[in-house]
């Protein structure tokens, strides 16, 4: 599943200076008024207060003054916008985040078919489709409702290990070869392993668990 995190919040001001004053050029109104256009428009970035940020000099990670530090983040940089946009030197005042995405699965950024060109893909793939792992490929496929499974397929032989079998959620059909009952006289157990703490799965490719096609 893709995640995503959001941080670096700020609010891009464009100003638009109209006098000397609003750049800071104070002292000379008795001399000056205004100043000689047109002046392109200067965009700063306003960071907001960091929510950790007690007083001067004390300072406790986000997370200990906001269960929603995104949530807060955005408020903060809302008010900071709503404030400065009725300022009359403020043309516009936006509120920006950097995104990063990646997979809940692998760990890995999160990366996409942009057409359907480079990756790992068969011909199932689809634009949009995730490149970073199978899980996440078989996920978008399932969310997609694209059935990647021949029918009467239940199991895939193993790549590397021929008298062992993987389930149809983790054989896939790019690299194991497809299995029907008839393949498989005896039955078979799924042999995949993903790390200790996972487990392993076990299951009976021959048993067809309710709400799912054979
Ligand atoms: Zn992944
Ligand atoms: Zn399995």
């Amino acid at each position: 599943m893709k995640e995503t995190h959001r941080d670096e919040w700020r609010v891009m001001v464009t100003l638009k200076p109209r006098y000397p004053a609003d750049l800071g050029l104070t002292g000379i109104d008795d001399l000056a008024e205004f100043l000689a256009g047109p002046t392109p428009p200067i965009t700063v970035a306003v960071l907001p207060r960091r929510l950790g940020k007690l007083s001067a000099g004390m300072s406790v990670p986000d997370n200990m003054m906001s269960r929603d530090v995104e949530g807060a983040y955005r408020r903060r940089c809302d008010e900071i916008a709503a404030e400065l946009r009725n300022r009359p030197q403020v043309a516009e005042a936006t509120v920006a985040c950097t995104e990063t995405h990646w997979c809940s699965h692998c760990g890995l950024g999160w990366e996409v078919l942009v057409d359907v060109q480079g990756g790992r893909q068969d011909e199932f793939s689809i634009a949009g489709e995730p490149v970073c792992c199978d899980k996440a490929i078989a996920e978008f496929r399932s969310e997609q409702g694209i059935e990647v499974h021949a029918e009467g397929v239940v199991a895939y032989r193993h790549p590397d290990r021929p008298g062992e079998v993987l389930c149809r959620e983790h054989g896939y059909p790019w690299f194991a070869q497809p299995l029907t009952a008839d393949d498989l006289p005896d039955g078979g157990v799924c042999v995949y392993k993903h790390g200790s703490l996972l487990g392993e799965c076990g299951r009976d490719v021959l048993i067809v668990e309710a709400g799912e096609r054979a």
